[in-house]
């Protein structure tokens, strides 16, 4: 390799999953001289918010056989598994096998391994830096752009990776915030703090009866909690429980796929009932749509996406993103012993006092109200996806300065195919790309494993097929022009 040659630099903003799996493909396979800059604000990499979690009780949501790092490597994690025959013990009692649900720590361990592996082999013209700091804003330099870190610092890079992933879920909105600042609130379910002196006599309530929901019940069940588990989310629908069984055969052509929710769901459930009539569970149905749902939602009206948005997802999600039987085990012994309750429907207002908080709750479809007295409220509603609202330094100095620009489903920001960034003009960046949740406007599926190891794979082709830095000073006038006319 001609060492002589100035190395191409690539600085990935965000060392979990999406980040650190970008990472590895660049070294495993640049054939020119790189400088890679991996930048995450905590210590650890190949976590994230999903497989940082504090808790061993906290499981992938698919078989391990399913969740491998590589798309062309399907058993590859189970492999590794496997192999940790020192730690193993620590997180599962039984031996790991294909269908096994694995505590989601050991994920996050095995996408650091991915890394620390791919780095030590890399070709010695191929360098990776990680840099433990927060980055704070990206301008566009004469060639690529530079970025700002916490510390004072800058970087320069040829191109960027914004692998921002999970932004802090946002407070369910209410007339009166003030509760929000109360010690009983906590707006962090993913934090370690958020159950917490929890007496295992409290009420508790969780808002949201998602996966995070079903995270935080397990721990409250696990920690010997015996007082009341109260859950409000919207439809009150928890999501269902994962079986073992192949997807049955594609049943939707995109070419001639109905443009409507409406006729899309009937295909469904008619595909459901035929599968049914020949000894096939739902399950396979659901999955089979796994290779061609983000093709079904990018031939969708907006209008359609919309409709979907508002009157369908909340039922998608609970049949896409199931639970382990063991976790639905535990929630249903829950369920019915009558210490996990489910209410559909809106808080309208809390009233606290010194021993606890009153919570309404306006029951979905009428207008009763019903009154929840707990000790605790923990927000499970999931991460934010409004760009606009999100209080990130760095993207706000992006939406400023209008080099990216809000979906306009208002989840995540407008991406080109190859996973570039669209500035306020709907031009494709030639410096700036992202995968993952960033993508979920666009893409609706894109924020789980089998989705974003694929895009990891394909966008490091893509920075790799594009070694000479980009001439940005052009871009550089222009948006300080737009935004000139913004301010005046
Ligand atoms: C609780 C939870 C459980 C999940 N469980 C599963 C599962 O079982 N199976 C599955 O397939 N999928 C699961 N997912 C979905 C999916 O795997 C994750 O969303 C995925 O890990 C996303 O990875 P990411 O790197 O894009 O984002 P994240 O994991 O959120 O990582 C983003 C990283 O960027 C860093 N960062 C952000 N801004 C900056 C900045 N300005 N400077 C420096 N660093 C920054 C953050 O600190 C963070 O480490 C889960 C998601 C969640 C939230």
């Amino acid at each position: 390799m001609p060492k002589e040659n100035p190395s191409t630099s690539i600085a990935i903003i965000g060392g979990g999953f999406s980040g650190s799996m970008v990472a590895a493909h660049l070294l495993r396979a640049a054939t020119f001289p790189l400088d890679i800059k991996l930048i995450e604000r905590n210590s650890l990499l190949g976590r994230g918010v999903a497989y940082g979690t504090y808790s061993p009780y906290h499981l992938l949501n698919v078989p391990a056989e399913q969740i491998s790092a590589f798309p062309n490597n399907p058993e590859h994690f189970l492999r590794w598994v496997q192999r940790q025959k020192d730690t193993i013990g620590d997180f599962v009692t039984s031996e790991v096998t294909a269908n096994s649900f694995v505590p989601r720590k050991m994920y996050g361990a095995y996408v650091e391994a991915i890394l620390n592996e791919a780095e030590t082999t890399a070709p010695d013209y191929v360098h990776l830096e990680r840099i433990t700091e927060e980055a704070v804003a990206i301008e566009p330099g004469h060639a690529g752009a530079i970025v700002s870190l916490s510390n004072g610092q800058s970087i320069q890079a040829d191109r960027i990776v914004m692998a921002l992933g999970n932004f802090p879920t946002a407070d369910p909105p209410i007339q009166d915030r003030s509760f929000y600042k109360s010690i009983r609130y906590k707006g962090n379910a993913y934090s370690a703090q958020s159950l917490t002196d929890v007496d295992p006599d409290d009420s508790v309530l969780l808002i949201g009866s998602g996966l995070t929901m079903v995270d935080l019940t397990l721990t409250l069940f696990r920690q010997g909690h015996r007082g009341k588990i109260y859950t409000v989310s919207r439809h009150g629908l928890l999501p269902l429980t994962h079986k073992t069984t192949p997807a049955c055969t594609p049943f939707i052509a995109i070419d001639q796929a109905p443009k409507t929710v409406r006729a899309l769901m009937r295909l469904v459930r008619q595909q459901v009932e035929s599968a049914a009539a020949g000894d096939q569970d739902w399950q396979a149905v659901i999955n089979s749509l796994r290779p061609v749902t983000q093709s079904l939602w990018q031939t969708l009206p907006l209008g359609e996406k919309q409709r979907f948005l508002r009157h369908v997802r909340a039922y998608w999600d609970i049949h896409r993103h199931r639970i382990a039987p063991e976790v639905a085990e535990v929630v249903n012994k829950l369920l019915s012993s009558s210490q996990l309750i489910i209410h559909a429907g809106r808080i309208q207002a809390y009233r606290e006092d010194d021993r606890g908080v009153d919570v309404t709750v306006r029951k979905r479809h009428t207008t009763d109200d019903i009154v929840l007295r707990v000790n605790r409220v923990i927000n499970c509603t999931g991460p934010a996806s409004n760009y606009e609202k999100l209080a990130h330094p760095l993207v706000n100095s992006l939406l400023s300065q209008g080099l990216v620009c809000c979906n306009v489903l208002k989840m995540g920001l407008k991406t080109a195919g190859n996973g570039a960034l669209l500035d306020e003009t709907g031009v494709a960046s030639k410096f700036l790309y992202t995968l993952g949740p960033t993508r979920q406007g666009d893409l609706l599926e894109t924020i789980a494993v089998p989705e974003i190891r694929e895009q990891a794979m394909l966008l490091a082709q893509e920075l790799l097929s594009r070694p000479n830095a980009p001439d940005t000073s052009l871009l550089r006038t222009v948006v300080s022009q737009s935004n000139s006319k913004l301010v005046r």
